[in-house]
């Protein structure tokens, strides 16, 4: 074996916390997985069928790199109902998974010692991706006391002159937050004012119980503002990894061309199941969101009057809760809610360092086992 060392990237990455609990959890049937941040039901039918039926025509070999052109006409479809003006199918670049999209657009955009400013709490991968081309990820507050709000004024107070892009979430991971219309407004103001890229991850789009998603790409700033996306969470397809990126005019050539040597293309059969989802009804998709807003009420059942929740969420499948006094980190909390009481969470730590003290549940499980085990928690935190 060689001495030779592993890259410094690789050395340093976040390592995040959902693994140990995942080491601990994952696969086993006598814990309540309140950690999985993923629909439980299957991809429905027909887009199974369109897949399989695409597969069985030939649709096995290489495709363009930015995607099928159907699909991309598709999603520009669905991306200028959410801008409320054209979209055109040429800024889409189809990716593997939403995820893909985020690193693209990264690497697009970021050299080495770049900043890339990122919520906290948020999705890790947001600190990962920045670390991976040697930017700098730099915390932005997304405090519980402002229902998880960003402060436009602290976001615009960590602009330096090394500041490429601004990485936002809304509905968010793993906060719930459902930053309304003049939210989404200030933070493209100030993208505008100190001429940087916004990046908006709104993979949970179809998913608000309070308010309404209001997109990015809805203020008019095309030439800054990259818009993520994917089928992954609104149509049960977490395994298909078939995401996207809307990319500023005239960006999407090379977005198309920094994936050649990583991933080349989605893969084809996957892209004509996309293709299908957005192309037939949206009826699964709000019976999906009317089962989640439904197991969001059985949240609000059990922990509402508690004080436990840090806030209420009004869009995605999360909430982050109060692990109380009795232990002194989320990781040691959550390690001990499953050897104890079988009930897997996500420590708040994985999202950023404000959430020391708080657990993510999701609440992608069937009704009567979610209040079991939120119940559970309940009364652990209480000390019962
Ligand atoms: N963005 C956020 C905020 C997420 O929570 C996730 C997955 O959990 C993703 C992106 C990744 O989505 P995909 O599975 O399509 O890569």
């Amino acid at each position: 074996m060689t001495t030779r060392p592993i890259s410094e990237k690789a050395k340093t990455m976040p390592r995040n916390a959902i693994r140990e609990i995942m080491e601990l959890a994952g696969g086993r049937k006598d814990i309540i997985h309140l950690e999985v941040g993923e629909p439980d039901f299957s991809t429905p039918d027909h887009i199974v069928e369109a897949a399989y039926q695409a597969l069985k025509e030939g649709w096995t070999k290489y495709v363009p790199g930015a995607g099928i052109p159907a699909l991309r006409e598709q999603i520009a479809r669905r991306a200028s109902g959410r801008a409320g003006r054209a979209v055109e199918a040429d800024r889409v670049v189809v990716t593997v998974g939403a995820v893909g999209a985020l690193y693209t657009a990264i690497l697009m955009l970021c050299d080495a010692g770049d900043e890339v400013l990122i919520p906290d709490p948020c999705w890790p991968n947001y600190a990962s991706i920045p670390h991976i081309v040697g930017a700098t990820p730099v915390r932005y507050s997304q405090l519980a006391s402002r229902r998880f709000l960003p402060n436009l004024d602290e976001v615009e107070a960590k602009v330096t002159a090394k500041t490429k892009a601004i990485m936002i979430n809304t509905p968010g991971n793993p906060t719930g937050v459902v930053f309304p219309g003049e939210t989404m407004r200030g933070l493209v103001d100030v993208a505008r004012r100190h001429d940087l890229y916004l990046i908006s991850d709104e993979v949970y789009e179809d998913f608000v119980y309070e308010g309404e998603h209001v997109s990015a790409s809805s203020f008019g700033l095309d030439e800054q503002v990259f818009v993520v996306s994917g089928v992954s969470k609104s149509y049960a397809m977490t395994g298909w990894r078939l995401g996207y990126l809307i990319c500023p005019p005239g960006m999407s050539d090379l977005a198309t061309a920094l994936q050649d040597p990583t991933v080349a293309s989605a893969a084809a059969a996957t892209q004509k199941a996309a293709e299908a989802a957005l192309a037939s009804s949206q009826d699964c998709v709000a019976e999906a969101a009317a089962i989640f807003r439904r197991r969001r009420d059985v949240l609000l059942q059990v922990l509402g009057n508690t004080g436990l929740m840090l806030a209420e969420p009004d869009g995605a499948f999360y909430a982050l809760v109060g692990i109380g006094d009795r232990h002194p980190d989320s990781t040691t909390f959550a390690k001990a809610l499953i050897a104890e009481r079988k009930v897997a969470t996500v420590p708040g730590l994985t999202f950023g360092p404000s959430c020391d003290k708080a657990v993510r549940v999701a609440f992608t499980i069937d009704d009567e086992v979610l209040r079991q085990g939120l119940e559970i928690l309940r009364d652990y935190v209480e000390g019962g």
